[in-house]
This record gives C-alpha cells, sequence and structure tokens, in this order.
C-alpha cells in the first residue's frame, strides 16, 4: 500500500499552490478534501475546497470515528480529514496528500506511523509576511493571529521527515514529489 504524505507548513509559504503542482504533474496524487467549520471564501467550492459543515455536523463527524484526525486552527474554526475517502485511496494505490496543520500532522505521526511528513517552509521569516499581506485575503487581525500560529509551526519544524524550502513552485514541488515517489 502507499504511503500516506503530510504537507504541513505555515500560513501562505504557498502549500496550496505547491499541491496543485503536484496533482497537476501526476494524476496518480490525490489530495484529501478536509471538512470544516469555517465559511467558504468567494470561489470556494463545497466538495472540492472542503466539505463546509455546522458545528452540529462536525461533533457528529467526530462521535462517529469518521475523521483521521481534527484540530482548531488558528484558534478559530475547526478542520479534520474524513478517513473513508483516505482509506479507500490508499487501497486503491493512489498516493493521498493531507494538507493539514500541526497538530493534525502530529495525530497522523501517532495513527499512521508510516506517513511521511513534510514540512513546507518559506525562504525566511520577512517573505513570509510579505506573501501573506499580498494574498490579501485577512483582515490585519487575522494576519497576526495567522503568523502566531506560523511561528509556533516554524518551531515544530524538527518533528517533521522532511523541511522543503519553498523558493518557488516547481523547485519545492519537484522535491516534493520526489519523495512521494520514492517513498
Ligand atoms: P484555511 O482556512 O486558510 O483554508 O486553512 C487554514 C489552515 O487549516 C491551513 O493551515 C490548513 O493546513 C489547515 N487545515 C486544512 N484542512 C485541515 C484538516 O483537515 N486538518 C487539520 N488539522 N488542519 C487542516
Amino acid at each position: 500500500m502507499n504511503r500516506l504524505t503530510v504537507i504541513a507548513g505555515p500560513t501562505a509559504v504557498g502549500k496550496g499552490t505547491v499541491v496543485r503542482w503536484l496533482l497537476a504533474k501526476d494524476p496518480n496524487i490525490q489530495v484529501s478534501v478536509s471538512a470544516t467549520t469555517r465559511s467558504p471564501r468567494p470561489g470556494e467550492i463545497h466538495g472540492e475546497s472542503y466539505f463546509f459543515v455546522s458545528n452540529e455536523e462536525f461533533d457528529q463527524m467526530v462521535q462517529d470515528g469518521e475523521l483521521l484526525e481534527y484540530a482548531v486552527v488558528h484558534g478559530e474554526n475547526r478542520y479534520g480529514t474524513p478517513r473513508k475517502p483516505v482509506e479507500e485511496a490508499l487501497k486503491a494505490g493512489r498516493e493521498v496528500i493531507l494538507e493539514i496543520d500541526i497538530q493534525g500532522a502530529r495525530q497522523i505521526r501517532q495513527s499512521m506511523p508510516s506517513a511521511n511528513l513534510v514540512f513546507i517552509a518559506p525562504p525566511n521569516w520577512e517573505e513570509l509576511e510579505r506573501r501573506l499581506a499580498t494574498r490579501g485575503t485577512e483582515t490585519p487581525e487575522q494576519i497576526a493571529i495567522r503568523l502566531e500560529t506560523a511561528k509556533q509551526e516554524i518551531a515544530a519544524m524538527e518533528e517533521f521527515d522532511h523541511v522543503v524550502i519553498n523558493h518557488e513552485v516547481a523547485q519545492c514541488g519537484q522535491e516534493v514529489l520526489d519523495l512521494i515517489q520514492a517513498s
């Protein structure tokens, strides 16, 4: 069976762009669609970006053991990985990527010790601040919270099997692809 690959890293480091690059590069790679209690942003599609669920629905998923891992992210909303699609895809021989936060990565480390944990890091702190500011999707308060979370996440980098610096999407994507294909 293929190994699960967890991709984590601070906010705005470009994880989403790297994951899209990987999906375009290798059709055998599949990314897990998470459930979240946060509201959709403009352009986000239910079932593609996330499964947008209510607090009650999320509680039910937890209670029924439907989530492989879950966490409160940025002290705000809950996010979790639906178990069934991941298990089915792995059984079918696909490579599965989870793009989740560090708390989720730690839970996967416990429940699936064979998972490959990859941390995407920014070239430096200033670059991360710049990427977050230019993304323009968060308020100044949200930016401050996300930078605080980012500091904690960067401090936990050594817990990961691999650290890949995102200088530029094709370089970072290729390094992650090599790790996935070598596993
Ligand atoms: P956003 O709200 O910007 O889409 O995502 C915020 C953060 O939630 C990201 O850092 C992302 O990695 C994390 N996240 C997304 N889905 C999950 C999930 O299923 N589980 C966990 N633990 N974190 C997630």
